[in-house]
């Protein structure tokens, strides 16, 4: 047995609203996220009301210490007694106005009491491998075209939308894609002092080897040189302080994207497979490659999940959740699922990636919808894996 998401929604039912009703049935748990003993709540008591005013910080304290017991007393029937749990209450804009975070693994017998911050405190602020950088966060697929790079770019720049500040880099350096993806074609590399200055577009940083290659000519370098090139990337670029920096691996299980991997310290990776089966054939090796590599795996991304045709209607094409059912075989979190979207591919084509995050250029406010909804679960994973291992040094285990 285990604590699932609809576990926790059905304990926090019990938590009432000051008008009326219960906080779920209000709408106002608007993110949940589970994985094995640790599991984040966000919370925005406002929800839908945006002109109420945020109930008080000692109310909230209140009523998160309230939830915290409902969830546990559900935690402990599903035989779970020492749960990690993070909840945070968010204003209408995301903003998180009052964490609670409290942990139960690191005592067996002796619960800890709740630690209150406003800020989120990540176990090691410079664990990630370079300087500044709170987290790297892989994005890999067991193979190419399945909108690996369309999630890497629609994370980045949905997290940096919630005030995060994140960087982008183009791991792909076979196919790099971010020139076309994040309209860079008209704009050049800025070296300063040997030091590679990122794009500053769409609000996030940005860095790929197809500004500094010709984009013309195939790169058919072998590993070593590969993991040279990355590395160059990655240590030669001038990031700054930044909250995400989000690597686009290249595709597939093989050498380069397993060397890429492991020369650097991830705090997870996040897989992208498409629902059907051969998809997911590959996307379980990808999955079994981090694992070898000892990286968190921070959840599977269904991409090109459904279709919404002109009429509004979904058409499921694919076999629309067969990559979350995928997840929950290998036991993995699943972050959320893109429809096919004739917007979404053209706003990548045209460079316009922020387009996908407005209803009236993005065909509708599905899209808008599942992107921030990866956002915020991804935040939600990243603070789990925090709480329970730290970021991980990447080492290959081989048996
Ligand atoms: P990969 O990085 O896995 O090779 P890309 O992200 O480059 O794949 O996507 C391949 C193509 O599919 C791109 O033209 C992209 O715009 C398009 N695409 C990706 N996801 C979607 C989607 N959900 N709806 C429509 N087009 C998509």
């Amino acid at each position: 047995m285990s604590l699932t998401k609809e576990l926790i929604n059905e304990a926090l039912s019990g938590v009432s609203h000051p008008d009326g009703g219960d906080i779920v049935s209000r709408g106002c748990v608007v993110n949940v996220a589970v994985c094995s003993t640790d599991a984040s709540v966000r919370i925005c008591y406002t929800q839908g009301h945006p002109d109420q005013p945020q109930p008080d910080r000692s109310t909230l304290s209140n009523l998160g210490k309230f939830a915290e017991q409902l969830i546990r007393a559900s935690a402990k029937e599903q035989g779970v007694d020492s749960l990690g749990l993070v909840i945070d209450f968010v204003d209408h804009a995301g903003e998180v106005v009052l964490k609670l975070k409290s942990d139960t693994k690191t005592s067996a017998d002796q619960s800890k009491p709740a630690d209150q911050t406003q800020q989120s405190t990540p176990q090691n602020n410079n664990a990630a491998g370079v300087p500044g950088v709170k987290h790297i966060i892989a994005v890999g697929a067991g193979k190419g075209g399945v909108g690996k790079s369309t999630v890497a770019v629609n994370l980045a720049i949905g997290l940096a939308r919630k005030g995060h500040s994140v960087g982008v880099l183009d791991g792909d350096i076979y196919g790099p894609s971010l020139p076309t993806m994040l309209g860079l074609d008209a704009m050049d590399q800025a070296v300063i002092e040997s030091t590679l200055q990122p794009f500053l577009v769409h609000g996030i940083k940005s860095i790929t080897m197809g500004k500094l290659v010709d984009p013309e000519k195939p790169l058919i370098w072998r590993g070593p040189m590969a993991h040279g090139a990355f590395h160059q990337l990655i240590e030669r670029t001038q990031w700054g302080e930044l909250d995400y920096l989000i690597i686009d691996l290249p595709p597939g299980t093989g050498d380069v994207p397993l060397t890429l991997a492991q020369s650097v310290q991830l705090t997870g990776a996040v897989i992208v497979c498409t629902p059907q089966k051969v998809a997911q054939d590959d996307a379980v090796r990808a999955a079994n490659m981090f694992e070898s590599l000892g990286v968190e795996r921070l959840g599977v991304v269904e991409n090109m999940s459904y279709f919404i045709g002109d009429d509004g209607k979904e058409y499921d094409i694919f076999g629309k959740g067969g990559a979350q059912q995928m997840s929950q075989k290998l036991g993995l979190p699943f972050l959320g699922s893109i429809p096919i979207n004739t917007a979404l591919r053209q706003n990548m084509d045209s460079g316009n990636p922020t387009k996908n995050f407005d209803p009236d250029t993005a065909g509708g406010p599905q899209l808008p919808a599942s992107l921030n909804q990866l956002a915020d679960q991804l935040v939600a994973q990243v603070t789990l894996a925090s709480m329970g291992k730290g970021s991980k040094a990447p080492t290959l285990s081989i048996s």
